[in-house]
């Protein structure tokens, strides 16, 4: 008997839908002139290194090897694992020798715990690590999350969790063939103004949900795809809507707490600018809801700086402004329910990200941003895509495959 379930309860399901779910190849239309390859950079300027190597707290602390060293592993996650409750950094995984020196002796990580990207497989002997955080360009995170399961290791993935659905289906094929924890890094899902604004919606502090407004948005500088990844198909995708514009897709899910049934799109990618001669500059989306709500997103690398979501009910609006960045967040309602609202630290989005994986990892609750919601997000980039190329509205399946 096929599965019958409804989009609203396609937002919050996890492992048990997978195995029934097929295949939309990637859908962006664009060329690439390069295929992915790993590279090992320098240590990035202004790069943050602790002064003292952080201590391991707990003798139950899952021991984690960060793979790739850039600005995010080094600048927002790795100074933060010690705020988690139970895990610390076990090991390093990166291309350049100079980079991995520094950084282990930093954080103490012991010489054999650093590994080159070409010797990865060998973490599987390595009992020291439990876990892998995979912080690499996206082109990398089906590749290595596959391979750390292979070595028995649980995966923690950034976002976007892969290039493509197919690949996403693969990623959740191999944890469960190896019976380990799959997570994406979303980490708005712990962070306080976030986690508030859901229960505020499923509350309907503003009523019956009408329209949600999200764009995230920044002007690039001078760059082209051989300088910066983010620009280069074939390590980024499509560009902005898998990156920046994905927090925007996250945003319109948990806070209507539908799946839309279609969505129509623009893109745009303008001519002689050598930023965007793989990626588009520009992404535009409407979605409608079965309720009858609607949701416009935006998101661009050539615009002025935005990252904003609203949602407008039959009541009242919520306004988060900045929504969804690491620090300085801000929400009010406006109407009948009208209020500031100030919930909590936002930068403990980072330690609660990891605690909840540890706890997974550990105690076996079970993962609230799973693989499941990484592959169900890259289905509706990939119909945003198929929408932008034809020029027709994408109808989808409550789960976000494409109809017809
Ligand atoms: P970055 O460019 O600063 O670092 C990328 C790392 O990958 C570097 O260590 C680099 O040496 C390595 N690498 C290996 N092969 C490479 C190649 N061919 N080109 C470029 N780098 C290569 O990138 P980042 O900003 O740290 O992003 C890494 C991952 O983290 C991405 O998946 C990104 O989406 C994610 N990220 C998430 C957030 C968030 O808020 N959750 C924020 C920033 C980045």
């Amino acid at each position: 008997m096929p599965h019958i379930i409804s989009r609203r309860s396609f937002i919050g399901t996890s492992g048990a839908l997978a195995a029934t779910l097929t295949t939309t190849a990637g859908a962006a239309s664009l060329q690439s002139s390069t295929t992915a390859r790993l590279k090992g950079l320098p240590l990035p300027a202004g790069a943050r290194l602790p002064a003292t190597p952080p201590r391991r707290k707990r003798d139950d602390s899952v021991g984690i090897a960060i793979v790739g060293l850039g600005g995010y592993a080094l600048n927002q996650i790795m100074p933060r694992i010690e705020q988690a409750q139970r895990a610390h950094i076990s090991a390093l995984v990166s291309g350049n020798p100079e980079k991995l020196a520094q950084v282990g002796t930093a954080y103490g990580v012991p010489a054999d715990a650093r590994y080159a990207y070409e010797d990865f497989d060998r973490i599987a002997a390595d009992d020291r690590i439990d876990a892998v955080y995979i912080i690499l360009p996206t082109a990398f995170h089906a590749d290595f999350t596959i391979r750390a399961f292979a070595a028995g290791k649980h995966v923690l993935c950034e976002k976007p969790m892969a290039l493509s659905s197919a690949e996403c289906e693969a990623m959740i094929a191999a944890g469960r063939r190896a019976n380990r924890t799959l997570m994406i890094a979303y980490r708005c899902h712990f962070e306080p103004y976030n986690v508030e604004a859901m229960r505020l919606m499923r509350e309907r502090a503003v009523g019956a949900i009408r329209l949600i407004r999200t764009d995230q948005s920044y002007r690039a500088g001078p760059t082209t795809p051989a300088q910066n990844w983010r620009f280069n198909r074939a390590l980024a995708g499509g560009g902005p809507l898998e990156d920046y514009g994905l927090y925007g897709v996250q945003s319109a899910l948990y806070l209507s707490g539908e799946m839309p049934d279609s969505i129509s799109a623009t893109t745009f990618q303008p001519k002689g600018d050598p930023r965007f001669t793989e990626i588009f500059a520009h992404v535009g989306a409407q979605w409608t809801f079965p309720s009858g709500a609607v949701a416009q997103l935006a998101t661009a690398y050539d615009s002025a700086g935005a990252n904003f979501g609203q949602v407008r009910g039959t009541d009242g609006t919520l306004i988060m402004d900045p929504a969804t960045s690491y620090s300085g967040q801000r929400m009010r309602i406006e109407g009948r329910n009208a209020r500031d609202f100030t919930p909590g630290d936002p930068t403990v989005q980072f330690a609660g990200q990891l605690d909840h994986f540890t706890s997974a990892i550990r105690d076996g609750t079970p993962i609230l941003t799973d693989g499941e919601m990484g592959l169900r997000d890259l289905r509706l980039i990939e119909a945003t895509y198929a929408s932008a190329r034809t020029g027709r509205t994408v109808r989808l399946a409550p789960d976000g495959r494409m109809l017809g």
